[in-house]
């Protein structure tokens, strides 16, 4: 069984798969935290995304796994723990300036066919609904409005005591929902067999129950 969510940054996937795969016993993959690793690899050598060659270079040679520690998702670059270390703001900026590259994608693509294949899965990203699981049982496109997932994240990073500014947190979303749906290879976009799925005015509760609805 294998349940794919798709959907913009910040629409809340990773909250919403985490808890459903923990009700239903699956693996949560949580594919954004692969392009992440990728980024982060690149970001430490100092290679800028715009080099592609280089970009290229770098994702061949390094290994990203995954790992669950608790029911908890850990990935690893070349075996070292990166999971906090993925989630700077400047890391998810770089990681949808890589994502755009052909050999990026199909690396990580396999790899993300190979668990679903082995497990049952609640998988969440971009493409999965289109590209990595077109057969998934059960697809959902999560999103919300812009702004809706800006105060979101706001109020994550400033109960962490990050200083932030709504409205360029606004605007790094709209930036990245951009290049994330007009990219050349898997571009985001709702499969035509998801289901649609608006969290703007939902509880997290509310959206759990609603796939599970969809599960059964
Ligand atoms: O989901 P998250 O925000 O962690 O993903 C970071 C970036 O990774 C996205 O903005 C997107 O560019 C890329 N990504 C992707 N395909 C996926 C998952 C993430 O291109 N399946």
């Amino acid at each position: 069984m294998n349940i794919a969510i798709d959907g913009p940054a910040g629409a809340g996937k990773s909250t919403i798969a985490k808890i459903v795969a923990k009700k239903l016993e699956y693996i949560y993959v949580d594919t954004g935290a692969m392009y992440r690793t990728m980024a982060l690899a690149c970001y430490r050598n100092g290679i800028k995304a715009q080099e592609q060659e280089k970009v290229e270079e770098m994702c061949k040679k390094v290994k990203v796994t995954l790992g669950y520690v608790d029911g908890n998702q850990r990935v690893y670059l070349d075996g070292q723990d990166v999971s906090e270390e993925i989630r700077q703001e400047v890391i998810g900026n770089m990681t949808s300036a890589i994502a755009v590259y052909q050999p990026v994608r199909e690396i990580l693509t396999a790899l993300q066919k190979k668990m679903a294949a082995e497990n049952d899965v609640v998988m969440d990203g971009r493409d999965i609904g289109t590209a990595v699981l077109p057969n998934a049982e059960v697809k959902v496109y999560l999103t919300a409005s812009a702004r809706t997932r800006a105060e979101r994240r706001y109020k994550e990073l400033t109960e962490k005591n990050i200083e932030c500014d709504i409205d360029e947190i606004e605007k790094d979303i709209e930036d990245r929902d951009y290049r994330d749906s007009h990219r050349e290879i898997s571009p985001l976009k709702q499969a035509d067999d998801a289901v649609l799925v608006d969290s703007s005015n939902m509880t997290i509760d509310e959206v759990v129950d609603k796939i599970i609805s969809l599960v059964k």
